[in-house]
C-alpha cells in the first residue's frame, strides 16, 4: 500500500514514516503544502495523512484543491488544534478523519486501516500479474493459488514491481521507494531482498515473473506481456 506523509515537523514526519514502513506501506514524504499537493494529484496513493498547518499552502488549501481535482484518495488531517471549527472545516472540505496531536502511531494505524476497509481505496485490490495475486489490504500474497510469506521489506519491494508491473524500475527508484534511501548504500541490500523474492515467488513457479534488466534494475511482468 502507498501513503503520503504531508508534515513539516520532521520528528512527526520520521515517527509516521517509519511506523507505516514498518506496517508495510511505501511511503512518500512532502515537508510542505505545495510539494504534497503537487504529489497527492499526481500519484495514487492509498491514503494521504495530511497535516493542517503547513508552510507553502496550508493542509486546509491542500484537501480544497485535492477535491478540486477529482482526487478521492482518502485522507487524515493531522493537527495541534484540537478545535471543532477546525475538525467541521476539515470534514466539510473532504477529509475522511481527523487526528489531534499528539497521537499514539497505533491509534492512526488503526484509523488508516478502518478507512481503507471502508473501500473507497480499494481500486485497484487486488494486484494481479498473470498468476501472481496480492491482495494489499489483506496482504495476501499468493502464486497459482499457493499463498506465500514475505518479510516486510520483501512484501514491499514485491508490491512496488507489482504496482509498476511491466516498467522497468531502477535500483534508485526502489531504494527511494522500498528504503526510502536516496543514495545507493553501496550495499547489495536490493539484490539480497530480490533473490529472497525469486526464490518465494519464481522458483517453485513457472514462468518466472522477476526479470533483471542488466546495469539498470529490475522489471516484474509476465511472459505474455
Ligand atoms: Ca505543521
Amino acid at each position: 500500500m502507498r501513503a503520503l506523509v504531508i508534515e513539516d515537523e520532521p520528528a512527526v514526519a520520521g515517527f509516521v514514516g517509519k511506523g507505516l514502513r514498518e506496517a508495510s506501506f511505501v511511503v512518500e514524504l512532502a515537508d510542505n503544502g505545495i510539494d504534497g499537493c503537487r504529489l497527492a494529484l499526481t500519484n495514487d496513493y492509498d491514503v494521504v495523512v495530511l497535516d493542517l498547518m503547513l508552510p507553502g499552502k496550508d493542509g486546509f488549501k491542500v484537501l480544497h484543491d485535492l477535491r478540486r481535482g477529482e482526487k478521492q484518495t482518502p485522507v487524515i488531517c493531522l493537527t495541534a488544534r484540537d478545535s471543532v471549527d477546525d475538525r467541521v472545516k476539515g470534514l466539510d472540505l473532504g477529509a475522511d478523519d481527523y487526528l489531534a496531536k499528539p497521537f499514539s502511531f497505533a491509534e492512526l494505524l488503526a484509523r488508516i486501516r478502518a478507512l481503507l476497509r471502508r473501500g473507497r481505496a480499494m481500486v485497484g485490490n487486488p494486484i494481479v500479474v498473470s498468476d501472481l495475486t496480492i491482495d494489499i489490504l489483506a496482504r495476501d500474497v499468493r502464486r497459482g493459488g499457493t499463498r506465500i510469506d514475505l518479510s516486510a521489506n520483501e512484501y514491499r519491494l514485491l508490491e512496488y514491481l507489482a504496482r509498476n508491473a511491466g516498467c522497468v524500475l531502477s535500483r534508485t527508484m526502489i531504494l527511494e521507494h522500498v528504503w526510502d534511501m536516496n543514495q545507493d548504500p553501496m550495499t547489495n541490500v536490493i539484490d539480497v531482498h530480490v533473490n529472497r523474492l525469486r526464490k518465494k515467488i519464481d522458483a517453485r513457479f513457472d514462468p518466472p515473473l522477476i526479470h533483471t534488466v542488466r546495469g539498470v534494475g529490475y522489471v516484474l511482468r509476465s511472459a505474455e506481456s
